[in-house]
């Protein structure tokens, strides 16, 4: 009942050219799969070239951060506005590299997150737990405040549309999964705090991805858990192939 959404995070990978060549041809496979919903979230400088390539097919677009403000004095800061104009569709906020090199908080991720809504973008919004804070047994701890946090203020109807990523941050980029099973220990976590904070109606429809080392051999049994609906994938996804394979491991 909730489609399966597989997104490519970029991150500070790809020029405009190879952007679009990566579009050019993700574009002619995705005819071939149905049922799962495929988004890129290129840098931004790859936005509007890519939305001209993706346009009137299946595949959404997304950017990997923004800031609150619809305009203003903020030198180095892209706003919702842009972001909808340039033919997003969704915004990834408070990934694990923006709160650690960019000292980004919960209220700031949650004030990001009402402005996307406020623009008919859809938020993804990243959770998860530093390595030592899995070691010194603080998994749900971190993960409660940050979900609670990150939400505040939203409205039940917002939420229906929001996606979560839970990305355990020791696990990205380092080739280490969090297993199937503590991965939908956590997820299904998530979605009962979710059922707590708005209702349970809310927490059936919210999408929860996990992220981390998400590659085409690990991604069906990650997917075959219960409250598991989809990937966010870094690596992975800089390759057409790893991340086609990915889409197709998906059931
Ligand atoms: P990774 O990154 O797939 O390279 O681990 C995931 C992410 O940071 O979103």
């Amino acid at each position: 009942m909730r489609k399966p959404i597989i997104a490519a995070n970029w991150k500070m990978h790809k020029t405009v050219a190879e952007a679009v060549d990566f579009c050019v041809k993700l574009r002619e496979t995705v005819l071939t799969v149905s049922g799962v919903e495929v988004l890129v979230c290129p840098p931004f400088t790859a936005l509007s070239p890519v939305s001209a390539v993706i346009k009137d097919s299946e595949i959404k677009l997304g950017a990997q951060n923004m800031h609150w403000e619809e305009q203003g004095a903020f030198t180095g800061e892209v706003s919702p506005l842009m972001l909808k104009e340039a033919g997003c569709d969704y915004v990834i906020l408070g990934h694990s590299e923006r709160r650690q090199f960019f000292g980004e908080t919960d209220e700031v991720i949650n004030k990001k997150a009402r402005a996307a809504f406020a623009h008919d973008l859809l938020p993804i919004i990243c959770v998860g737990e530093r390595l030592e804070q899995r070691e010194a047994g603080e998994t749900e701890a971190v993960v409660t405040a940050q979900v609670n946090n990150s939400l505040s203020g939203l409205t039940a109807a917002q939420v229906d549309k929001l996606v979560i990523a839970y990305e355990p941050v020791w696990a990205i980029g380092t080739g280490k999964t969090a297993s199937d099973e503590d991965a939908q220990s956590v997820i299904k976590l998530i979605r009962s705090l979710v059922a707590e904070q708005f209702n349970p109606a809310s927490a059936e429809k919210l999408r929860i991805q996990y992220g981390g080392s998400v590659k085409p051999g690990n991604t069906a049994g990650l997917m075959a858990q219960a409250d598991i609906d989809g990937a966010l994938v870094g690596g992975a996804s800089l390759d057409l192939e790893s991340f086609w394979g990915i889409v197709k491991a998906v059931k």
